[in-house]
């Protein structure tokens, strides 16, 4: 644990913690970029590392580095307590029940991949359908295209307004008596939109349709219950949470996933194989075939304890003030035109300005040492819904500051003046 984040923990009576204290937790944070001191805002395609989870995984790899669930020697031992000290985390910081219910994946786009083919292809064929919305990252397209394709199914997609929000009539109306699964995100990576996913969660349960949520985008921003949700599985990426990359979970309700076969083959998913019959290892050791990421889920684990010594409802309104503050900013700069306007949303802000390409706005801003995304952000069809190729997203995390929005402000002023 880091002594910044203790600090904070221990004084957390106190209103509002110092987040700019915490940037000194982040190493990356504390250098120069193009003669700059680095400001980040690229949040939402991946999150920096706090020195707690570099120590983590540092620490496994120096002193416990040993296989998980084989060895009855001690290095094992210790690994295979951290490894699972890891999911009991994770647990406990989405409210899933049981550890029975969270599986170890590469990340998010394993996790509804795993959920694509072991659930659903199963269980749909011509004439049935799936239900996302306009809005999803391709990690929460592609699979269940894939899926379709497979079997005949279709997939259906409710639109999104001129706000960047899911139309719920189109929701509602496209969720009827064909519909056997719907996948959406809580939180968009591309214009920042906060679903009202409670309602949608409560449309599919009448109609008896489970439920994915693709979570990646929500749990660095908010506090996320899935026993409150009452979503049936919900997939996340530790990297967006400022835990290690190629790590990250899929929840699913215990009922759904004793049902469902197992993903891949291999060890760790078997309780006893001969050439005649191989039988399947308990939950979840059933989905995690082969030797897991040990170090990315211990690095996991730490992220969730630095997390939790700030407190995400802290991060929250520290952020809703940052977004808010950023909003009015980009608003003053002449040209610059948001794209989409969400009643509703959490860290990410995509923006145009007339006459620069953003690929252009990228470039220079980066001269000036802030480093923001400009593409399509892995959600092609968001852009097209906008009639635009690309857009420029600034996405925050807790550790950005008013400082870190001046900064921007200024880079697009700067931006602005060599195209004018
Ligand atoms: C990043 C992201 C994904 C994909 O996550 P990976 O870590 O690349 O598997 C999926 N959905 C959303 C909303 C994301 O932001």
């Amino acid at each position: 644990m880091s002594s910044t984040a203790t600090e904070i923990a221990a004084s957390e009576h106190s209103e509002a913690p110092d987040f700019g204290r915490l940037r000194a937790d982040f190493p990356t944070l504390n250098q120069r970029v193009n003669g700059h001191p680095l400001c980040y805002l690229d949040n939402a395609a991946t999150t920096q590392k706090p020195e707690s989870v570099i120590s983590a995984v540092a620490n496994y790899y120096r002193k416990n580095n040993a296989n998980v669930h084989r060895g009855v020697h001690t290095l094992s031992e210790r690994a295979t307590a951290d490894y699972e000290g890891a999911r009991e985390k994770l647990r406990q910081f989405i409210g899933a029940e049981s550890t029975r219910e969270i599986v170890f994946t590469r990340g998010t786009t394993e996790a509804i991949n795993l959920v694509a083919q072991a659930y659903l292809r199963p269980l749909v064929s011509s004439g049935d359908e799936v239900l996302i919305t306009g809005l999803e990252h391709h990690s929460n397209i592609v699979p269940w295209q894939m899926v379709c394709e497979q079997t005949g199914a279709s997939l259906k997609v409710a639109a999104l307004d001129e706000n960047g929000e899911v139309r719920l009539d189109e929701f509602h109306r496209l969720l009827s008596d064909k519909t056997r699964f719907v996948a959406v995100s809580h939180v968009s990576n591309a214009l920042g939109t906060v679903n009202p996913v409670g309602e949608m969660i409560e449309a599919a349960k009448t109609r008896g349709v489970p439920i994915l949520l693709d979570g990646a985008q929500a749990l660095p921003h908010m506090h996320v219950d899935v026993r409150d949700l009452d979503c049936d599985f919900y997939a996340l990426s530790s990297h967006k949470m400022f835990g290690p990359t190629g790590i990250g979970a899929l929840y699913g309700k215990a009922s759904l996933l004793e049902a469902m076969p197992p993903y891949q083959g291999g060890g760790d998913m078997i309780s006893m194989v001969s050439f005649e019959e191989t039988r399947y290892n308990d939950l979840p050791y059933k989905f995690e075939a082969g030797t897991p990421n040990i170090a990315g889920a211990i690095g996991l684990g730490a992220a969730i304890d630095y997390l939790n010594a700030i407190g995400m409802t802290q991060i929250l309104n520290h952020e809703k003030a940052m977004v808010a503050a950023a909003l009015d900013g980009l608003s003053t700069i002449p040209g610059l035109r948001l794209i989409g306007r969400p009643r509703e949303r959490a860290g990410a802000i995509s923006f145009v300005i007339d006459g620069i390409h953003p690929h252009d706005i990228g470039t220079i801003v980066d001269a000036d040492g802030v480093a923001i995304r400009t593409g399509h952000h892995c959600a092609m069809p968001v852009m097209q819904h906008f009639g635009l190729p690309a857009t420029a997203r600034a996405s925050f995390a807790f550790y950005n500051n008013e400082a870190d929005i001046e900064r921007l402000l200024r880079a697009l002023e700067h931006c602005r003046n060599v195209f004018a």
